[in-house]
């Protein structure tokens, strides 16, 4: 007779347009290595429809963690990463009595161990966050290539003034755009040292 533990993980809602095709050997190292389980290696099985709808269920005398397909179709490695450690830890046969609704799930909705799922932090960066720095990207560059036209357009202006340079009022037209092109070229600078920032949470 196998013997189910897991109770079902379920999410409330899933982020959009974050899906990535898990790697599910290398996260599952990644996983492991947060949550070492006592058996040698769990064996994990993708399948279509586990039981009651979870994502992930964990078989600890058989030392085996079954895994929804879509979820590793789907999302991102560190929402895997996330379903994973929670089964390792079901594997290690944690147990919560505070908890008497559920002893196998931790009350407290922050802990991994949760009944429904909740990032680990060392899986990466979360789905959620992981929009907003998308979002946050994809602001600093639009900023990026407005300020870069802008600085096409002053250098353009300081051609007409060149042509009048004798004249103060051109010469001073000249030094007015040349604080503008620099203000506007600190300011880029500033945006991509952001940027390089973004793009490596982003592959975290
Ligand atoms: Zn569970």
């Amino acid at each position: 007779m196998k013997k189910l533990i897991a109770a079902t993980l379920v999410i409330i809602s899933l982020p959009v347009a974050t899906a990535n095709a898990a790697d599910l050997n290398k996260v599952t190292t990644k996983a492991l290595a947060i949550q070492p389980v006592p058996c040698k290696h769990p064996k994990i099985d993708v399948i279509e429809n586990p039981q009651g709808g979870a994502l992930g269920l964990a078989y600890i005398e058989e030392c085996r963690v079954e895994i929804k397909a879509s979820h590793v179709r789907d999302d991102s490695n560190a929402y895997v990463c996330s379903t994973l450690v929670h089964e390792f830890t079901h594997l290690t046969g944690a147990t919560f009595p505070e908890n008497k609704s559920d002893p196998y799930h931790s009350s407290n909705p922050a802990n991994w161990m949760y009944g429904q799922l909740v990032f680990h932090p060392k899986c990466g960066t979360s789905d959620q966050k992981r929009l907003n720095l998308e979002a946050e990207k994809e602001r600093h560059e639009i900023i990026i290539t407005d300020k870069t036209e802008s600085i096409g357009e002053l250098r353009e202006s300081a051609k007409e003034y060149r042509k009048c340079r004798r004249q103060l009022h051109c010469r001073r037209g000249i030094k007015r755009i040349k604080q503008r092109i620099k203000k506007a070229k600190k300011q880029i600078a500033i945006l991509q040292v952001r940027l390089t920032t973004i793009q490596a949470e982003l592959q975290a």
